[in-house]
C-alpha cells in the first residue's frame, strides 16, 4: 500500500511517543491514565469533537505536544534522534501493509541540521529496507507556516542550500518534492507570499536542475464566513503554476459550486486528500460522497491518513 501525504510528527509510531511523552510529559500522560501505546492512540482521538472548528485548535495543540516531546534533546542528537524515529516509523509503517510512503518533514533554517534530519531519517528508513525488501520511503520538503502566519524555516538562502543538498545522493534519491504547509486561514497577504515563494521554488529548482515535485497544501481551512471567497482567486492563481500536487484543496471540492476553477487542474495536479482529516477538521461530512465532484472534473486524486499517530487511523482509509 502507498501513502504520499503522511507528516513525520503526525505518523511516529505510537510506542516511540508514548515513551518519550511518558518521561518529558507525565502530566498529560496522567491526565488522561494512559497506560500504554494503545491508550495514547485511543486518548488522542478521543479528543476530537463534532466541530470541525474546535478540532482544529485541538489539532494544534496535540501537534505541538507531541513535537515538544519528541525532539531532539540538542543539536548534537538531530542525527540519532531522526534515525531512530524513522526506523520505528517505517517498521510501524509496515505493520499496517504502508510499505510505499512519501514523509512530509520540514527542513531547518541552518542547513548543517537539515543535513544531519535528512539523513538521520535516511538511514532510519534503510535499516527497515535492510529486514524488508520492496519497502520505500522518500521525504517531501515542507516549509511550515506558524501560528503568527510567518513561514519559520524558509529563507531564499535556505532554499539553494538544500537545493545544493538534493544535488548529492543520498539526498537525490530520497527528496523527491517540496511543499508548503502549517498555518493557513483565507488571507490575501498570505496567499501572495506563498505564490511567490512557489515562483521562487519552482525558479530555483529549474535553475539546479532537480527533478522534484513542488505543491503545497492549500483549501484546507474552511471559516464559514466571507472570507473563504479569497480561495476563488487564489486556486486561479495557483492553477498558472502547474503544480505537482495539492495537499487537500477541500475548498474546490467539497460541493460543486467550484467545479469551474477545479478543472483548471485537470490532469496536471494531484490533490492528496486525507479523509479521516478532513472530515474532522472542515465542514464535510463525508469525503467519499465527493469523489464524484472530482472525477467529473477530471481530478487526479489520491487517499492518504495525514497524521495517523493523532487520528489513530493507520488501518485503512478505505470504507
Ligand atoms: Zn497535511
Amino acid at each position: 500500500m502507498k501513502d504520499v501525504h503522511l507528516h513525520f510528527t503526525g505518523s511516529l509510531s505510537p510506542d516511540y511517543a508514548y515513551n518519550l511523552l511518558k518521561l518529558r510529559n507525565p502530566d498529560f500522560i496522567n491526565r488522561y491514565f494512559i497506560q500504554s501505546a494503545t491508550d495514547l492512540s485511543a486518548a488522542l482521538r478521543g479528543m476530537f469533537t463534532n466541530d470541525y472548528k474546535l478540532n482544529q485548535k485541538i489539532f494544534n495543540d496535540v501537534y505541538s505536544l507531541i513535537q515538544s516531546a519528541t525532539k531532539p534533546a540538542d543539536y548534537k542528537e538531530t542525527y540519532n534522534t531522526y534515525k531512530s524515529a524513522s526506523y520505528q516509523l517505517s517498521l510501524n509503517l509496515l505493520k499496517f501493509g504502508i510499505s510505499d510512503y512519501t514523509i512530509i518533514a520540514g527542513p531547518d533554517i541552518d542547513i548543517d541540521k537539515t543535513h544531519a534530519r535528512y539523513l538521520g531519517m535516511i538511514h532510519g528508513f534503510e535499516e527497515t529496507e535492510k529486514l524488508y525488501k520492496n519497502t520505500s520511503g522518500k521525504i517531501c520538503i515542507t516549509f511550515i507556516r506558524n501560528n503568527n502566519g510567518v513561514l519559520k524555516n524558509y529563507s531564499y538562502n535556505t532554499l539553494k542550500d538544500i537545493c545544493a543538498l538534493l544535488k548529492q545522493e543520498p539526498f537525490k534519491s530520497r527528496c523527491i518534492g517540496f511543499d508548503i504547509s502549517g498555518y493557513e486561514y483565507p488571507d490575501e497577504k498570505m496567499f501572495n507570499s506563498n505564490l511567490n515563494i512557489l515562483s521562487e521554488i519552482l525558479e530555483t529548482t529549474k535553475i539546479y536542475e532537480l527533478s522534484v515535485s513542488v505543491g503545497l497544501h492549500a483549501g484546507e481551512i474552511i471559516t464559514g464566513t466571507q472570507q473563504d471567497c479569497l480561495y476563488d482567486d487564489y486556486f486561479i492563481k495557483l492553477s498558472k503554476l502547474k503544480l505537482d500536487n495539492i495537499g487537500h484543496g477541500t475548498y474546490l471540492w467539497m460541493s460543486q459550486k467550484h467545479q469551474k476553477i477545479l478543472k483548471l487542474f485537470a490532469d496536471i495536479t494531484r490533490f492528496d486528500i486525507c479523509p479521516e482529516s478532513n472530515e474532522l477538521l472542515t465542514p464535510v461530512k463525508n469525503v467519499y460522497s465527493c469523489f464524484d465532484n472530482l472525477k467529473k472534473c477530471g481530478i487526479k486524486f489520491t487517499l492518504n491518513r495525514d497524521d495517523p499517530l493523532i487520528f489513530n487511523n493507520w488501518q485503512s482509509h478505505q470504507r
